[in-house]
């Protein structure tokens, strides 16, 4: 499918589209790992929990990450019975507890105070872990730092001995965000190499988290040889948890121009989409990448979103030809943390879901009025 052809694809607008050949691209990249490092690959649901994406990379991960119990109760509905499934969170509850600890395959504690609060309540076949913070930031933006200062994100390594406590199974640690670089991790596994080398043998696994992208065997290499190297000094499983780096880059949202109008010299389109169909837009004020841009043309046009906020904007974008009520327009790059932070703010509906490759498109779902009164009634 050509990139232009996209906006083709849906009969009707908004619609969230995924393309499934982009996905076993990367997933090809990760099946290279595991065949060359016998790394374990977890698919951070978080980003995109949609079942069809989930069974599509069950062909090469090895299970889920999740955040919450209802995550981790979908992550145990699509998984076969042997995935792993490791849950880390900073919200661990008492009442949930039980089921989080039966559903899953390893818990890692967010702090050494809710370690010890749960041991108690551990089974047999249950993996124990830390949430380490490695204290090393390598985010510019500190919203998304978990190194930040104050971080709630893990237990500081400064804050450890050498000795983890009694009863720790595996090590977690999650620090970066859409790094194609594994320089940073290598930079990390160092200073936990330093500070635990005694230890490390005795762990059962450990979780180097997210943050990375796949896009090449040269790129990947050296997470193949760290892996590789971690394995056969220590003996342990290795895992990754990518969200980002699987469906980021396969996820495109198609809108129509509504509406067309000056303002000051400048042309406003109006979208049948709006920042709530993609919310990191405004909550980290970024303009996201649009198919149709041409930078070098000589018309341009702010596109805005249809809700009641004055700053439901996506951004000025530069095209070869005027813009026009009836356009379609196509973000891409917005597989990852846009559907799922997705809302109705205005009673405007959801896009509908699309999933396509080379030769099928599918329709696989759409809302209407009934989904949205059945969540405001009361
Ligand atoms: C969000 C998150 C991930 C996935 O991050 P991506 O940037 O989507 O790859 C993995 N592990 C943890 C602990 C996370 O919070």
């Amino acid at each position: 499918m050509q990139a232009h052809e996209i906006k083709d694809i849906p009969q009707s607008t908004p619609a969230f589209l995924i393309d499934k050949d982009k996905v076993s691209q990367t997933l090809h990249y990760l099946r290279l790992l595991k065949q060359r490092s016998q790394c374990k690959v977890l698919f951070s649901i978080k980003s995109l929990p949609l079942t069809a994406v989930m069974k599509q990379t069950l062909t090469v991960v090895d299970g889920f990450s999740v955040s919450s119990l209802f995550e981790l109760r979908l992550a145990r509905e699509v998984a076969s019975g042997r995935a792993d499934l490791h849950v880390t969170t900073p919200g661990l509850k008492v009442d949930e507890f039980d089921a989080l600890a039966t559903l899953s395959t390893a818990i890692s504690f967010n702090s050494l105070e809710q370690y010890r609060q749960f041991k108690p309540f551990l089974k047999e076949d249950f993996s124990p872990g830390l949430r380490v913070n490695p204290e090393l930031s390598f985010v510019e933006d500190n919203r998304y730092d978990p190194c930040r200062a104050f971080s709630k994100l893990g237990v500081p390594l400064s804050q450890l001995s050498a000795q983890l406590p009694e009863g720790i199974e595996g090590l977690h640690f999650h620090t970066l965000f859409g790094s194609h670089s594994f320089q940073p991790l290598q930079q990390t596994m160092a200073k936990i190499e330093a500070q635990f080398s005694a230890s490390l043998r005795a762990l059962k696994w450990i979780n180097l988290g997210g943050g990375y992208l796949f896009d090449s065997e040269e790129q990947i290499a050296p997470l193949i040889d760290l892996v590789t190297q971690i394995k056969r000094q220590y003996a342990l499983d290795v895992f990754i948890e990518p969200g980002n780096g699987i469906v980021g880059a396969a996820g495109f949202l198609v809108a129509t121009v509504i509406d067309c109008f000056l303002r000051e010299g400048k042309t406003v389109a109006v979208l049948d989409t709006s920042v709530n169909h993609n919310p990191e837009v405004f909550e980290y004020q970024r303009k996201p990448l649009l198919i149709e841009e041409v930078l070098t043309g000589e018309h341009s046009a702010i596109l805005v979103g249809c809700t009641c906020l004055a700053g439901d904007i996506f951004g000025e974008y530069r095209f070869n030809k005027p813009i026009n009520v009836g356009d379609r327009v196509t973000f891409s790059h917005v597989g990852a943390y846009s559907l799922i932070k997705s809302n109705r703010f205005n009673g405007y509906n959801f896009p509908d879901i699309y999933t396509f490759d080379d030769s099928t498109v599918r329709k696989i779902k759409t809302y209407d009025y009934a989904h949205y009164r059945e969540q405001w009634l009361t």
